[in-house]
């Protein structure tokens, strides 16, 4: 992914609050669905604190390009991803030239409106979502909670170790998270008993949406695989640790994850993320090395992104608090495969890929305790509480908790970009 005109430091908009906005300047550009005052979802960008009405643009032919303003005049964004790289290059060129060029204003101003008061969508329909196992060191610390002499498997430096995950609860950041009840069993206890989950954690993951597929049959190639990926948000993979204890042997994740999963609303582009990509980090002396139908080369890329993971409690806004962060860290140290190689695996069999489906990366910890991100991690288990500024203690979730998802991108020469948040508040359980 080379640089180009749109990512200039230089560059300005019209919209005045984009420039020097902490997320979403115009270097940024992602993608999202939205809708205002109960209208009907359409698909928008995202311009400081405006979105601009792509739907409205392409109904007003100013969208140059007929598959573009097709596709864009959808509820969701699957075909317009579905039309690939190219067609995403092509709109981010022209909305820069749009949103830079102050000749515009008069026209595309009216298909501006406030961010603050829209309501967001998942950008996509999904069709399948698949969450992966990626962060090494939050395998290594859940697997010695597990499995205290064999942390990792003999597997997860060959196979990018995954699992199919639910599509139909799929929802984007501010649906309440109802806390799920299940079967749990204890160490010491003869029976599993039924009820509230009692350990109730969030898991911090960045999620990649598929652009265009593959066909049933064509694996896709490591070295092509950046061309399948439409962009990047957030993901919190929702977890209930205690009913994930029970039943995940022998055939893996189920209820404990399926009641939901929360993604942020924007897609943010690799082309917006092409400045602060990074190198993966060598693998450890004494590792194998990947396959070859994995093996990115030495200069496969990692995702510079920084992520931080934020915990307010009831109290905390009853006080007016403000949040407290439970974790920084960053993607491309705590993950031992890339967005790539998930990508090439997923499809090495001959699964069809398809545009709007969802990948998760798996929890992204950090080697440092300061970059853990789940809760199951931080508190060892439940065994260590976390003293939180004004004196409560959490192992787990408590009913009222809310926690957020946050991602910055920075890097010296490039104009800082955001992710967006991805948030929920849990709610007693049904
Ligand atoms: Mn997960």
């Amino acid at each position: 992914m080379t640089l180009d005109a749109t990512h200039d430091p230089d560059l300005t908009s019209w919209v005045d609050s984009a420039n020097g906005h902490a997320e979403f300047p115009i270097q940024n550009l992602p993608l999202g669905v939205f809708s205002v005052a109960g209208g009907a979802p359409r698909i928008g960008v995202a311009i400081g604190d405006k979105i601009l009405d792509l739907c409205a643009l392409a109904a007003a032919q100013m969208i140059p390009d007929e598959d573009w303003a097709e596709t864009l005049q959808e509820p969701v964004l699957n075909s317009f991803f579905s039309l690939g790289m190219e067609a995403s290059q092509g709109l981010r060129e022209w909305l820069s030239d749009l949103l830079s060029d102050s000749e515009n204003e008069t026209s595309v101003s009216p298909s501006l409106f406030d961010r603050e008061s829209a309501e967001m969508y998942v950008p996509c329909a999904v069709g399948d979502y698949t969450d992966f196992y990626v962060g090494i060191h939050h395998a290594t610390n859940v697997g010695s909670l597990f499995r205290p002499d064999n942390p990792l498997l003999p597997n997860y430096k060959y196979v990018p170790i995954g699992y199919h995950g639910r599509a139909s609860s799929v929802r984007v950041s501010g649906h309440p998270v109802v806390r799920p009840s299940g079967q749990r069993k204890g160490p010491d206890q003869d029976a599993p008993a039924r009820g509230p989950s009692m350990r109730l954690d969030y898991e911090l993951e960045m999620g990649v949406w598929v652009g265009e597929g593959n066909a049933l049959g064509e694996p896709i190639p490591v070295d092509e695989a950046s061309q399948h990926i439409a962009g990047y948000c957030l993901l919190n993979d929702w977890s209930a640790r205690d009913l994930q204890a029970w039943e995940y042997q022998p055939l893996g994740p189920f209820l404990a994850k399926s009641f939901l999963t929360t993604v942020s609303p924007w897609v943010v582009s690799p082309q917006a993320l092409a400045p602060f990509m990074t190198k993966m980090p060598p693998r450890p002396e004494g590792d194998p090395a990947p396959l070859d139908y994995l093996d990115g080369g030495p200069d496969a890329a990692a995702l510079g992104i920084k992520l931080e993971v934020l915990l307010s409690t009831e109290k905390m806004r009853a006080d007016g608090d403000a949040p407290h962060t439970l974790s920084e860290g960053d993607a491309a140290s705590a993950m031992y495969w890339s967005a790539a190689q998930i990508v090439t695996h997923h499809a090495s069999n001959g699964c069809n890929l398809q545009p709007g489906d969802l990948i998760g990366t798996g929890t992204l910890s950090t080697a440092e305790e300061s970059g853990y991100g789940s809760l199951l991690e931080l508190s060892e288990g439940g065994k260590k509480p976390i003293t939180l500024p004004n004196g409560e203690t959490r192992t787990f979730l408590e009913d009222g908790d809310e926690v957020t998802l946050v991602a910055r991108c920075d890097t010296p020469g490039a104009v800082p970009i955001g992710l967006g948040s991805c948030t929920g508040r849990v709610l007693p359980a049904k």
